[in-house]
Protein backbone atom coordinates (compact mmCIF):
# COMPACT_ATOMS: atom_id res chain seq x y z
CA UNK A 1 0.00 0.00 0.00
CA UNK A 2 1.32 3.67 -1.08
CA UNK A 3 1.22 6.15 1.74
CA UNK A 4 0.10 8.41 -0.23
CA UNK A 5 -3.01 6.38 -1.58
CA UNK A 6 -3.95 5.41 2.10
CA UNK A 7 -4.86 7.76 5.16
CA UNK A 8 -2.19 8.01 7.43
CA UNK A 9 -1.94 11.24 9.09
CA UNK A 10 0.34 11.82 12.34
CA UNK A 11 1.06 14.20 14.87
CA UNK A 12 4.85 15.92 16.40
CA UNK A 13 2.95 16.33 20.05
CA UNK A 14 0.36 14.40 21.46
CA UNK A 15 -2.97 16.47 22.97
CA UNK A 16 -3.28 16.94 26.52
CA UNK A 17 -5.37 14.83 27.61
CA UNK A 18 -3.35 11.87 26.50
CA UNK A 19 -1.46 10.59 29.69
CA UNK A 20 0.16 7.26 29.22
CA UNK A 21 2.82 6.47 26.19
CA UNK A 22 0.61 4.13 24.35
CA UNK A 23 -2.31 6.58 24.12
CA UNK A 24 0.23 9.76 22.84
CA UNK A 25 1.49 7.10 20.49
CA UNK A 26 -1.54 5.93 19.35
CA UNK A 27 -2.99 9.41 18.84
CA UNK A 28 0.17 10.72 17.33
CA UNK A 29 0.58 7.68 15.12
CA UNK A 30 -3.13 8.85 13.86
CA UNK A 31 -3.90 5.28 15.05
CA UNK A 32 -7.24 6.51 16.67
CA UNK A 33 -8.68 10.09 16.81
CA UNK A 34 -11.54 11.24 19.86
CA UNK A 35 -15.14 11.65 18.47
CA UNK A 36 -15.97 12.21 21.86
CA UNK A 37 -15.06 10.84 25.33
CA UNK A 38 -14.22 7.10 25.70
CA UNK A 39 -16.07 7.61 21.66
CA UNK A 40 -12.77 6.64 19.52
CA UNK A 41 -12.62 6.42 15.34
CA UNK A 42 -10.35 3.70 14.71
CA UNK A 43 -7.88 4.40 11.92
CA UNK A 44 -7.10 2.41 8.76
CA UNK A 45 -3.30 1.40 10.92
CA UNK A 46 -5.46 0.59 14.25
CA UNK A 47 -8.18 -1.60 12.15
CA UNK A 48 -5.33 -3.43 10.57
CA UNK A 49 -4.13 -4.13 13.83
CA UNK A 50 -7.33 -5.32 15.42
CA UNK A 51 -8.18 -7.45 12.35
CA UNK A 52 -5.04 -9.12 12.88
CA UNK A 53 -5.64 -9.65 16.51
CA UNK A 54 -9.21 -10.96 15.70
CA UNK A 55 -7.82 -13.55 13.53
CA UNK A 56 -5.85 -15.21 16.30
CA UNK A 57 -8.65 -15.17 18.39
CA UNK A 58 -10.52 -16.48 16.44
CA UNK A 59 -8.39 -19.18 14.81
CA UNK A 60 -7.35 -20.13 18.54
CA UNK A 61 -10.97 -20.69 19.30
CA UNK A 62 -12.07 -22.25 16.25
CA UNK A 63 -9.68 -24.96 16.74
CA UNK A 64 -10.95 -25.80 19.94
CA UNK A 65 -14.64 -26.52 18.90
CA UNK A 66 -16.02 -22.88 19.37
CA UNK A 67 -18.44 -21.26 17.08
CA UNK A 68 -18.81 -17.51 15.67
CA UNK A 69 -22.18 -16.07 16.36
CA UNK A 70 -23.08 -12.27 16.21
CA UNK A 71 -25.80 -10.68 18.63
CA UNK A 72 -27.89 -7.37 18.75
CA UNK A 73 -26.17 -4.37 20.06
CA UNK A 74 -29.30 -3.35 21.65
CA UNK A 75 -31.43 -5.05 23.86
CA UNK A 76 -34.89 -4.96 25.07
CA UNK A 77 -35.60 -3.82 29.08
CA UNK A 78 -37.72 -7.36 29.50
CA UNK A 79 -34.36 -9.60 28.48
CA UNK A 80 -32.42 -7.91 31.47
CA UNK A 81 -35.28 -7.65 33.92
CA UNK A 82 -35.37 -11.46 34.15
CA UNK A 83 -31.76 -11.58 35.75
CA UNK A 84 -32.65 -8.62 38.15
CA UNK A 85 -29.22 -6.69 36.34
CA UNK A 86 -31.40 -3.98 34.64
CA UNK A 87 -30.70 -2.20 38.20
CA UNK A 88 -27.64 -4.03 39.46
CA UNK A 89 -26.17 -3.11 36.57
CA UNK A 90 -26.47 0.61 37.60
CA UNK A 91 -25.47 3.83 35.23
CA UNK A 92 -23.19 1.29 33.61
CA UNK A 93 -26.05 0.40 31.53
CA UNK A 94 -26.74 3.30 29.02
CA UNK A 95 -30.70 2.98 28.38
CA UNK A 96 -32.95 4.96 26.16
CA UNK A 97 -36.69 4.61 25.22
CA UNK A 98 -37.55 3.88 21.49
CA UNK A 99 -40.68 5.61 19.15
CA UNK A 100 -42.99 3.49 20.96
CA UNK A 101 -41.60 4.30 24.56
CA UNK A 102 -40.48 1.28 25.10
CA UNK A 103 -37.49 0.82 27.09
CA UNK A 104 -34.15 -0.69 25.34
CA UNK A 105 -30.17 -0.63 26.76
CA UNK A 106 -26.92 -1.02 24.85
CA UNK A 107 -25.12 -4.56 25.68
CA UNK A 108 -22.63 -4.15 28.20
CA UNK A 109 -22.15 -7.55 28.07
CA UNK A 110 -24.42 -10.80 26.77
CA UNK A 111 -25.09 -13.38 29.16
CA UNK A 112 -29.04 -12.66 28.29
CA UNK A 113 -28.58 -12.22 25.37
CA UNK A 114 -26.69 -15.43 24.37
CA UNK A 115 -28.78 -17.50 27.07
CA UNK A 116 -31.34 -16.30 25.77
CA UNK A 117 -30.53 -17.56 22.18
CA UNK A 118 -29.52 -21.12 24.15
CA UNK A 119 -32.98 -21.72 25.37
CA UNK A 120 -34.55 -21.82 22.52
CA UNK A 121 -32.46 -24.58 20.64
CA UNK A 122 -30.94 -26.52 23.27
CA UNK A 123 -32.88 -29.30 23.73
CA UNK A 124 -31.41 -32.34 25.25
CA UNK A 125 -28.32 -33.58 26.66
CA UNK A 126 -27.53 -34.24 22.92
CA UNK A 127 -27.33 -30.53 21.91
CA UNK A 128 -24.65 -29.84 24.46
CA UNK A 129 -21.79 -29.16 25.39
CA UNK A 130 -21.70 -25.49 22.88
CA UNK A 131 -18.91 -22.97 23.05
CA UNK A 132 -20.38 -19.62 21.42
CA UNK A 133 -18.57 -16.49 20.72
CA UNK A 134 -18.82 -13.11 19.07
CA UNK A 135 -16.79 -10.43 18.33
CA UNK A 136 -18.82 -7.39 18.54
CA UNK A 137 -19.12 -3.53 19.92
CA UNK A 138 -19.92 -3.28 24.12
CA UNK A 139 -21.15 -0.18 24.94
CA UNK A 140 -20.28 0.91 28.92
CA UNK A 141 -21.41 4.33 30.33
CA UNK A 142 -17.79 4.14 32.41
CA UNK A 143 -18.03 7.15 35.13
CA UNK A 144 -14.15 7.84 33.81
CA UNK A 145 -13.37 6.81 30.06
CA UNK A 146 -9.65 7.44 29.76
CA UNK A 147 -6.10 6.66 28.36
CA UNK A 148 -7.48 6.00 24.72
CA UNK A 149 -8.88 2.57 24.18
CA UNK A 150 -7.96 1.51 27.57
CA UNK A 151 -11.01 2.37 29.19
CA UNK A 152 -13.57 3.61 26.34
CA UNK A 153 -16.92 3.84 26.49
CA UNK A 154 -17.52 2.06 23.68
CA UNK A 155 -14.63 -0.98 22.60
CA UNK A 156 -14.60 -4.19 20.91
CA UNK A 157 -14.79 -7.10 22.79
CA UNK A 158 -15.06 -11.08 22.09
CA UNK A 159 -16.86 -12.40 24.46
CA UNK A 160 -17.37 -16.48 24.94
CA UNK A 161 -19.91 -18.33 26.43
CA UNK A 162 -20.15 -22.28 26.91
CA UNK A 163 -23.16 -24.69 27.85
CA UNK A 164 -22.57 -28.08 29.17
CA UNK A 165 -24.55 -31.12 31.17
CA UNK A 166 -22.87 -30.50 34.25
CA UNK A 167 -19.98 -28.76 36.29
CA UNK A 168 -17.48 -31.09 35.22
CA UNK A 169 -18.00 -30.46 31.45
CA UNK A 170 -18.38 -26.68 32.59
CA UNK A 171 -15.20 -26.90 34.46
CA UNK A 172 -13.45 -28.30 31.09
CA UNK A 173 -14.89 -25.28 29.31
CA UNK A 174 -13.39 -23.48 31.46
CA UNK A 175 -10.24 -25.25 31.52
CA UNK A 176 -10.45 -25.19 27.14
CA UNK A 177 -10.73 -21.56 27.57
CA UNK A 178 -7.97 -20.92 29.82
CA UNK A 179 -5.74 -22.76 27.57
CA UNK A 180 -7.15 -20.61 24.44
CA UNK A 181 -6.16 -17.65 26.25
CA UNK A 182 -2.64 -18.79 27.40
CA UNK A 183 -2.15 -19.20 23.24
CA UNK A 184 -3.63 -15.75 22.32
CA UNK A 185 -1.27 -13.70 24.68
CA UNK A 186 1.24 -15.78 23.85
CA UNK A 187 1.25 -14.95 20.49
CA UNK A 188 1.13 -11.28 21.04
CA UNK A 189 4.64 -12.25 22.48
CA UNK A 190 4.26 -10.03 25.63
CA UNK A 191 4.53 -10.33 29.12
CA UNK A 192 1.24 -11.56 31.04
CA UNK A 193 0.17 -12.88 34.22
CA UNK A 194 -2.97 -15.21 35.36
CA UNK A 195 -4.42 -14.02 38.52
CA UNK A 196 -7.37 -15.24 40.57
CA UNK A 197 -9.93 -11.60 40.70
CA UNK A 198 -13.41 -11.14 41.89
CA UNK A 199 -16.36 -12.00 39.78
CA UNK A 200 -17.81 -8.59 39.71
CA UNK A 201 -21.50 -7.82 38.85
CA UNK A 202 -21.19 -11.12 36.58
CA UNK A 203 -21.63 -13.57 39.10
CA UNK A 204 -20.03 -17.33 39.24
CA UNK A 205 -17.21 -18.77 41.43
CA UNK A 206 -14.07 -19.68 39.38
CA UNK A 207 -12.58 -17.12 37.55
CA UNK A 208 -8.81 -15.62 36.50
CA UNK A 209 -7.88 -12.33 34.82
CA UNK A 210 -5.46 -12.37 32.07
CA UNK A 211 -3.22 -9.20 33.27
CA UNK A 212 -0.57 -7.83 30.61
CA UNK A 213 2.28 -6.27 33.05
CA UNK A 214 2.77 -2.43 32.74
CA UNK A 215 3.61 0.40 35.12
CA UNK A 216 0.22 2.88 34.08
CA UNK A 217 -1.88 -0.74 33.85
CA UNK A 218 -5.19 0.08 36.27
CA UNK A 219 -4.90 -3.09 38.58
CA UNK A 220 -2.65 -3.97 41.18
CA UNK A 221 -1.69 -7.44 41.52
CA UNK A 222 0.30 -9.56 44.02
CA UNK A 223 2.47 -12.32 43.10
CA UNK A 224 4.15 -15.05 45.41
CA UNK A 225 8.23 -15.11 44.95
CA UNK A 226 7.53 -18.76 46.32
CA UNK A 227 4.67 -20.12 44.79
CA UNK A 228 2.33 -20.02 41.50
CA UNK A 229 -0.35 -17.73 43.82
CA UNK A 230 -1.15 -14.72 41.91
CA UNK A 231 -4.03 -12.35 42.57
CA UNK A 232 -6.08 -9.03 41.66
CA UNK A 233 -5.34 -7.12 44.94
CA UNK A 234 -9.10 -7.03 45.13
CA UNK A 235 -9.39 -10.95 46.39
CA UNK A 236 -5.64 -11.07 47.57
CA UNK A 237 -5.88 -12.48 51.38
CA UNK A 238 -4.09 -10.23 53.22
CA UNK A 239 -1.73 -12.03 55.74
CA UNK A 240 0.56 -10.16 58.04
CA UNK A 241 4.30 -11.36 58.18
CA UNK A 242 4.41 -10.86 61.67
CA UNK A 243 1.23 -10.54 62.95
CA UNK A 244 1.06 -8.61 66.45
CA UNK A 245 -0.73 -9.91 69.18
CA UNK A 246 -0.80 -8.00 72.73
CA UNK A 247 -0.76 -9.69 75.99
CA UNK A 248 -1.20 -6.62 78.02
CA UNK A 249 -3.88 -6.49 80.77
CA UNK A 250 -7.18 -4.84 79.50
CA UNK A 251 -7.46 -1.72 81.29
CA UNK A 252 -10.05 0.41 82.01
CA UNK A 253 -11.71 3.10 79.13
CA UNK A 254 -10.90 6.20 79.58
CA UNK A 255 -12.14 9.68 77.48
CA UNK A 256 -9.40 12.14 76.57
CA UNK A 257 -10.06 15.07 74.73
CA UNK A 258 -8.50 15.48 71.20
CA UNK A 259 -9.60 18.92 69.72
CA UNK A 260 -9.16 19.46 65.45
CA UNK A 261 -7.22 15.68 65.36
CA UNK A 262 -9.37 14.40 62.37
CA UNK A 263 -7.26 12.04 60.44
CA UNK A 264 -5.09 9.18 61.65
CA UNK A 265 -1.78 11.05 60.52
CA UNK A 266 -2.62 14.30 63.14
CA UNK A 267 -3.43 11.58 66.17
CA UNK A 268 -0.70 9.59 65.48
CA UNK A 269 1.18 12.99 65.92
CA UNK A 270 -0.88 13.90 68.65
CA UNK A 271 -0.94 10.65 71.06
CA UNK A 272 2.65 9.38 69.90
CA UNK A 273 0.89 6.13 69.12
CA UNK A 274 1.89 5.17 65.69
CA UNK A 275 -0.68 4.57 63.18
CA UNK A 276 -0.47 0.77 63.03
CA UNK A 277 -1.81 0.58 66.81
CA UNK A 278 -4.74 3.25 66.48
CA UNK A 279 -8.30 1.50 65.23
CA UNK A 280 -10.11 4.05 62.58
CA UNK A 281 -13.93 3.79 61.68
CA UNK A 282 -15.40 3.58 58.57
CA UNK A 283 -19.26 3.91 57.86
CA UNK A 284 -20.92 2.36 54.48
CA UNK A 285 -24.47 2.19 53.30
CA UNK A 286 -25.78 -1.31 52.63
CA UNK A 287 -28.78 0.04 50.61
CA UNK A 288 -28.07 -1.78 47.54
CA UNK A 289 -28.94 -0.39 43.98
CA UNK A 290 -30.85 2.32 45.12
CA UNK A 291 -30.32 6.06 45.89
CA UNK A 292 -29.83 5.82 49.63
CA UNK A 293 -31.97 9.07 49.77
CA UNK A 294 -35.45 7.47 48.94
CA UNK A 295 -34.95 4.50 52.00
CA UNK A 296 -34.23 4.20 55.14
CA UNK A 297 -30.38 4.17 55.32
CA UNK A 298 -28.93 0.37 56.51
CA UNK A 299 -25.47 1.31 57.85
CA UNK A 300 -22.49 -0.51 59.08
CA UNK A 301 -19.00 0.41 60.38
CA UNK A 302 -15.95 -0.96 59.44
CA UNK A 303 -12.91 -1.01 61.73
CA UNK A 304 -9.54 -1.31 60.41
CA UNK A 305 -6.20 -0.75 62.01
CA UNK A 306 -4.61 2.73 60.95
CA UNK A 307 -2.23 1.86 58.32
CA UNK A 308 -4.30 -0.20 56.62
CA UNK A 309 -6.74 0.39 54.15
CA UNK A 310 -9.77 -1.04 53.13
CA UNK A 311 -10.68 -3.14 50.63
CA UNK A 312 -13.93 -2.40 49.07
CA UNK A 313 -14.50 -5.73 47.14
CA UNK A 314 -13.89 -8.18 49.85
CA UNK A 315 -16.15 -5.79 52.30
CA UNK A 316 -18.93 -6.31 48.91
CA UNK A 317 -18.27 -9.89 49.41
CA UNK A 318 -18.94 -10.37 52.97
CA UNK A 319 -21.57 -8.49 52.83
CA UNK A 320 -22.81 -10.53 50.14
CA UNK A 321 -23.81 -7.62 47.89
CA UNK A 322 -23.78 -7.31 44.49
CA UNK A 323 -21.58 -3.85 43.90
CA UNK A 324 -19.31 -2.54 46.66
CA UNK A 325 -20.69 -0.74 49.45
CA UNK A 326 -21.30 3.33 49.31
CA UNK A 327 -19.41 5.18 52.29
CA UNK A 328 -22.03 7.67 54.27
CA UNK A 329 -21.41 10.81 53.78
CA UNK A 330 -20.37 13.49 56.96
CA UNK A 331 -24.38 14.29 57.58
CA UNK A 332 -25.18 10.30 57.70
CA UNK A 333 -22.15 9.38 59.55
CA UNK A 334 -22.87 12.44 62.45
CA UNK A 335 -26.70 10.55 62.04
CA UNK A 336 -25.56 7.24 63.09
CA UNK A 337 -22.49 8.26 65.20
CA UNK A 338 -23.79 11.42 66.85
CA UNK A 339 -20.01 12.86 65.96
CA UNK A 340 -18.26 13.81 62.50
CA UNK A 341 -15.84 11.69 60.49
CA UNK A 342 -12.64 11.94 62.75
CA UNK A 343 -14.55 11.27 66.40
CA UNK A 344 -16.41 7.94 65.39
CA UNK A 345 -15.61 4.96 67.06
CA UNK A 346 -17.56 1.69 67.63
CA UNK A 347 -18.39 1.92 71.22
CA UNK A 348 -22.27 2.84 71.51
CA UNK A 349 -23.16 2.66 68.17
CA UNK A 350 -26.52 1.00 67.14
CA UNK A 351 -25.25 -0.78 64.06
CA UNK A 352 -22.97 -3.24 63.19
CA UNK A 353 -19.19 -3.26 63.34
CA UNK A 354 -17.37 -5.17 61.22
CA UNK A 355 -13.63 -5.60 62.26
CA UNK A 356 -10.77 -6.53 60.04
CA UNK A 357 -8.95 -9.29 61.80
CA UNK A 358 -6.31 -7.17 61.74
CA UNK A 359 -7.51 -5.42 64.61
CA UNK A 360 -8.04 -8.74 66.26
CA UNK A 361 -4.16 -9.01 68.04
CA UNK A 362 -4.68 -5.51 69.70
CA UNK A 363 -5.29 -4.46 73.06
CA UNK A 364 -6.06 -1.19 74.87
CA UNK A 365 -6.49 0.95 71.83
CA UNK A 366 -7.72 4.33 70.60
CA UNK A 367 -10.91 4.79 68.97
CA UNK A 368 -13.22 8.00 68.41
CA UNK A 369 -15.47 8.33 71.04
CA UNK A 370 -18.64 9.61 69.35
CA UNK A 371 -18.28 12.82 70.58
CA UNK A 372 -16.58 15.56 68.93
CA UNK A 373 -13.19 16.49 69.95
CA UNK A 374 -12.34 13.62 72.10
CA UNK A 375 -11.17 9.67 71.52
CA UNK A 376 -11.32 7.06 73.37
CA UNK A 377 -8.64 5.02 75.07
CA UNK A 378 -7.71 1.46 76.37
CA UNK A 379 -11.00 0.07 74.57
CA UNK A 380 -11.11 -3.79 74.01
CA UNK A 381 -13.36 -5.89 71.29
CA UNK A 382 -15.66 -8.39 72.89
CA UNK A 383 -15.43 -6.36 76.55
CA UNK A 384 -16.40 -2.36 74.99
CA UNK A 385 -18.62 -3.60 71.57
CA UNK A 386 -19.07 -7.05 70.03
CA UNK A 387 -18.32 -7.16 66.46
CA UNK A 388 -21.35 -8.51 63.59
CA UNK A 389 -18.62 -10.09 62.22
CA UNK A 390 -14.52 -10.48 62.17
CA UNK A 391 -12.46 -11.14 58.39
CA UNK A 392 -10.41 -10.22 56.56
CA UNK A 393 -11.64 -6.38 54.70
CA UNK A 394 -8.00 -4.72 54.11
CA UNK A 395 -5.94 -4.46 51.23
CA UNK A 396 -2.85 -6.61 51.11
CA UNK A 397 0.33 -5.16 50.09
CA UNK A 398 3.45 -5.97 48.96
CA UNK A 399 5.71 -8.30 51.79
CA UNK A 400 2.68 -9.80 53.25
CA UNK A 401 2.54 -13.30 53.23
CA UNK A 402 2.14 -15.73 50.20
CA UNK A 403 -1.38 -17.29 51.33
CA UNK A 404 0.16 -20.74 50.21
CA UNK A 405 2.82 -20.30 52.97
CA UNK A 406 5.54 -20.18 50.42
CA UNK A 407 7.23 -17.22 50.59
CA UNK A 408 6.64 -13.29 50.35
CA UNK A 409 3.87 -11.27 47.57
CA UNK A 410 5.53 -8.58 45.03
CA UNK A 411 3.45 -5.95 44.03
CA UNK A 412 3.01 -5.43 39.93
CA UNK A 413 0.60 -2.94 38.07
CA UNK A 414 -1.45 -4.87 35.34
CA UNK A 415 -4.14 -4.09 32.27
CA UNK A 416 -6.81 -6.88 32.40
CA UNK A 417 -6.75 -7.83 28.71
CA UNK A 418 -9.27 -11.08 29.62
CA UNK A 419 -11.37 -12.67 32.14
CA UNK A 420 -12.63 -15.82 31.91
CA UNK A 421 -15.88 -17.53 34.59
CA UNK A 422 -17.01 -20.63 35.61
CA UNK A 423 -20.67 -19.36 35.96
CA UNK A 424 -22.77 -22.41 37.27
CA UNK A 425 -26.23 -22.22 36.58
CA UNK A 426 -26.96 -18.78 37.85
CA UNK A 427 -28.09 -17.61 34.35
CA UNK A 428 -29.77 -20.77 33.29
CA UNK A 429 -31.63 -21.37 36.37
CA UNK A 430 -32.79 -17.26 36.37
CA UNK A 431 -33.76 -17.54 32.18
CA UNK A 432 -35.23 -21.16 32.69
CA UNK A 433 -32.30 -22.43 30.23
CA UNK A 434 -32.57 -26.03 30.87
CA UNK A 435 -32.06 -29.46 28.98
CA UNK A 436 -33.46 -32.73 29.21
CA UNK A 437 -30.96 -35.14 30.47
CA UNK A 438 -30.66 -38.88 29.44
CA UNK A 439 -33.60 -40.29 32.19
CA UNK A 440 -35.78 -37.02 31.00
CA UNK A 441 -34.87 -34.42 33.97
CA UNK A 442 -35.43 -30.39 33.05
CA UNK A 443 -32.03 -29.94 34.46
CA UNK A 444 -30.48 -25.90 34.37
CA UNK A 445 -27.64 -25.74 31.74
CA UNK A 446 -24.11 -25.21 33.35
CA UNK A 447 -22.40 -21.85 31.52
CA UNK A 448 -18.65 -20.41 31.87
CA UNK A 449 -18.28 -16.93 29.92
CA UNK A 450 -14.91 -15.65 28.77
CA UNK A 451 -14.65 -12.11 27.39
CA UNK A 452 -10.97 -10.50 26.03
CA UNK A 453 -10.70 -6.90 25.39
CA UNK A 454 -9.77 -6.59 21.96
CA UNK A 455 -8.96 -3.13 21.36
CA UNK A 456 -7.79 -2.67 24.85
CA UNK A 457 -5.34 -5.80 24.21
CA UNK A 458 -4.14 -3.73 20.96
CA UNK A 459 -3.09 -0.41 22.65
CA UNK A 460 -1.88 -2.59 25.79
CA UNK A 461 0.71 -4.07 23.36
CA UNK A 462 1.40 -0.71 22.85
CA UNK A 463 1.62 0.53 26.42
CA UNK A 464 4.39 -2.75 26.81
CA UNK A 465 6.02 -2.31 23.51
CA UNK A 466 7.76 1.03 23.05
CA UNK A 467 10.46 3.29 22.86
CA UNK A 468 11.63 7.09 22.71
CA UNK A 469 10.61 7.53 19.20
CA UNK A 470 7.48 4.81 19.03
CA UNK A 471 5.73 1.46 18.50
CA UNK A 472 7.46 -1.57 18.28
CA UNK A 473 4.56 -3.93 16.92
CA UNK A 474 5.11 -7.63 17.66
CA UNK A 475 4.82 -9.09 14.00
CA UNK A 476 1.64 -11.19 14.57
CA UNK A 477 -0.28 -8.39 14.63
CA UNK A 478 1.93 -5.39 13.13
CA UNK A 479 -0.41 -3.26 10.76
CA UNK A 480 2.45 -3.73 8.18
CA UNK A 481 5.44 -5.78 8.60
CA UNK A 482 7.49 -4.00 6.31
CA UNK A 483 7.78 0.30 5.81
CA UNK A 484 9.91 1.38 2.65
CA UNK A 485 11.07 4.65 3.16
CA UNK A 486 11.76 5.49 -0.65
CA UNK A 487 13.99 8.65 -0.19
CA UNK A 488 14.19 9.67 -4.38
CA UNK A 489 10.41 9.13 -4.94
CA UNK A 490 11.01 10.76 -8.87
CA UNK A 491 14.31 8.14 -9.65
CA UNK A 492 12.78 5.81 -11.90
CA UNK A 493 15.46 3.44 -10.40
CA UNK A 494 14.44 3.99 -7.19
CA UNK A 495 10.38 3.57 -7.34
CA UNK A 496 11.34 0.57 -9.83
CA UNK A 497 13.11 -1.84 -7.04
CA UNK A 498 10.64 -0.42 -4.46
CA UNK A 499 7.79 -1.75 -6.75
CA UNK A 500 9.11 -5.02 -7.63
CA UNK A 501 9.78 -5.41 -3.40
CA UNK A 502 6.55 -4.47 -2.81
CA UNK A 503 5.12 -7.23 -5.11
CA UNK A 504 7.55 -10.02 -3.96
CA UNK A 505 7.03 -9.30 -0.42
CA UNK A 506 3.03 -9.33 -0.59
CA UNK A 507 3.20 -12.54 -3.01
CA UNK A 508 4.79 -14.36 0.30
CA UNK A 509 1.95 -12.61 2.19
CA UNK A 510 3.87 -10.89 4.19
CA UNK A 511 1.98 -6.74 4.43
CA UNK A 512 3.97 -3.91 3.07
CA UNK A 513 3.18 0.28 3.65
CA UNK A 514 5.23 2.51 1.09
CA UNK A 515 6.39 6.07 2.13
CA UNK A 516 6.12 7.66 -1.42
CA UNK A 517 5.48 11.70 0.06
CA UNK A 518 8.04 13.96 -1.42
CA UNK A 519 9.00 14.45 2.01
CA UNK A 520 12.59 14.63 3.52
CA UNK A 521 14.74 11.48 4.64
CA UNK A 522 14.19 12.48 8.16
CA UNK A 523 10.76 13.34 8.16
CA UNK A 524 10.05 9.61 6.47
CA UNK A 525 12.57 7.84 9.24
CA UNK A 526 10.63 9.56 12.50
CA UNK A 527 7.15 8.97 11.03
CA UNK A 528 8.71 4.98 10.16
CA UNK A 529 10.28 4.88 13.86
CA UNK A 530 6.66 6.29 15.59
CA UNK A 531 4.26 4.21 13.53
CA UNK A 532 6.59 1.08 14.76
CA UNK A 533 6.36 -1.57 11.70
CA UNK A 534 8.94 -4.64 12.56
CA UNK A 535 10.79 -3.88 9.18
CA UNK A 536 11.80 -0.75 7.37
CA UNK A 537 13.96 -0.94 4.85
CA UNK A 538 15.21 2.32 2.73
CA UNK A 539 15.56 2.80 -0.91
CA UNK A 540 17.54 6.19 -2.10
CA UNK A 541 19.51 6.43 -5.02
CA UNK A 542 22.65 7.59 -3.44
CA UNK A 543 22.66 3.84 -2.15
CA UNK A 544 21.56 2.48 -5.21
CA UNK A 545 24.28 3.62 -7.24
CA UNK A 546 26.62 2.19 -4.61
CA UNK A 547 24.28 -0.81 -4.82
CA UNK A 548 22.93 -0.47 -1.27
CA UNK A 549 19.58 -0.92 0.45
CA UNK A 550 19.37 -0.53 4.30
CA UNK A 551 17.28 -2.66 6.18
CA UNK A 552 16.48 -1.43 9.68
CA UNK A 553 15.20 -3.47 12.44
CA UNK A 554 12.67 -1.45 14.52
CA UNK A 555 13.30 -3.28 17.92
CA UNK A 556 16.48 -3.22 17.95
CA UNK A 557 17.68 -0.28 15.54
CA UNK A 558 20.20 -2.77 14.15
CA UNK A 559 20.42 -1.35 10.76
CA UNK A 560 21.95 -3.54 7.62
CA UNK A 561 23.01 -2.10 4.44
CA UNK A 562 22.44 -4.87 1.80
CA UNK A 563 22.80 -5.62 -1.87
CA UNK A 564 19.22 -5.20 -3.30
CA UNK A 565 19.75 -8.90 -3.87
CA UNK A 566 20.16 -9.48 -0.43
CA UNK A 567 17.35 -7.42 1.01
CA UNK A 568 14.43 -10.39 1.23
CA UNK A 569 16.83 -12.02 3.23
CA UNK A 570 17.73 -9.68 5.64
CA UNK A 571 13.96 -8.79 5.75
CA UNK A 572 12.99 -12.24 6.50
CA UNK A 573 15.91 -12.80 9.54
CA UNK A 574 13.86 -9.82 10.71
CA UNK A 575 10.75 -10.60 11.00
CA UNK A 576 12.41 -14.29 12.34
P1 LIG B 1 -12.57 -3.38 34.23
O1 LIG B 1 -12.36 -4.01 35.58
O2 LIG B 1 -11.30 -2.97 33.56
O3 LIG B 1 -13.62 -2.33 34.22
P2 LIG B 1 -14.31 -5.55 33.70
O4 LIG B 1 -13.77 -6.54 34.65
O5 LIG B 1 -15.53 -4.82 34.01
O6 LIG B 1 -13.14 -4.53 33.29
P3 LIG B 1 -15.16 -7.65 31.93
O7 LIG B 1 -16.61 -7.57 32.15
O8 LIG B 1 -14.39 -8.74 32.56
O9 LIG B 1 -14.48 -6.23 32.27
O10 LIG B 1 -14.92 -7.58 30.35
C1 LIG B 1 -14.05 -8.40 29.59
C2 LIG B 1 -12.89 -7.62 29.03
O11 LIG B 1 -13.31 -6.46 28.32
C3 LIG B 1 -11.95 -7.07 30.10
O12 LIG B 1 -11.06 -8.07 30.52
C4 LIG B 1 -11.27 -5.93 29.38
O13 LIG B 1 -10.17 -6.40 28.65
C5 LIG B 1 -12.34 -5.43 28.41
N1 LIG B 1 -12.94 -4.16 28.89
C6 LIG B 1 -13.79 -4.01 29.92
N2 LIG B 1 -14.15 -2.72 30.06
C7 LIG B 1 -13.51 -2.03 29.07
C8 LIG B 1 -13.49 -0.66 28.67
N3 LIG B 1 -14.19 0.25 29.32
N4 LIG B 1 -12.72 -0.31 27.61
C9 LIG B 1 -12.00 -1.24 26.94
N5 LIG B 1 -12.00 -2.55 27.27
C10 LIG B 1 -12.74 -2.95 28.32
MG1 LIG C 1 -13.12 -8.34 34.38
Amino acid sequence: MKWTKTHIFTMKEAPGDAEIPSHKLMVRGGYIQKLAPGLYTYGNLALRAIRKFEAIIREELDKRGCTEILMPMVHPQALWEETNRWTEMGAGLLKFKNRNDQWFCLGATHEEAVTDYARHDIKSYRDLPRNLYQIQTKYRDEIRPRFGLMRGREFSMKDAYSFDIDQEGALKAYESMYQAYQAIFDRLGLQYRIVQADAGNIGGSQTHEFQLLADAGEDALLVSDGSDFAANIEVCPAIDPAPHVSSEAEKPVEEFATPGQKTIANLAKFTGVGERDLVKTLFFSTNEGQDPKNKDLKAIAVLLRGSDELNPVKLKNVLGMTNPPQMLTDEEVKQVSKAWPGSCGPVGLEIPVYMDNGVQGLKNYIVGANKDGFHLKNVNHGRDFKPAKIADLRMAREGDKDPNGKGFLKAYRGIEVGHVFYLGTKYSQKMNATYLSKDGKAMPIEMGCYGIGVTRTVQATIEQSHDADGIIWPKSIAPYHVHICVLDTNDDKVMGLSNSLEKELESMRLDVLVDDREERPGVKFKDADLLGMPVRVVIGKKGLDQNQVEVVNRKTKEVKKVAPDQVMGAIREVLG
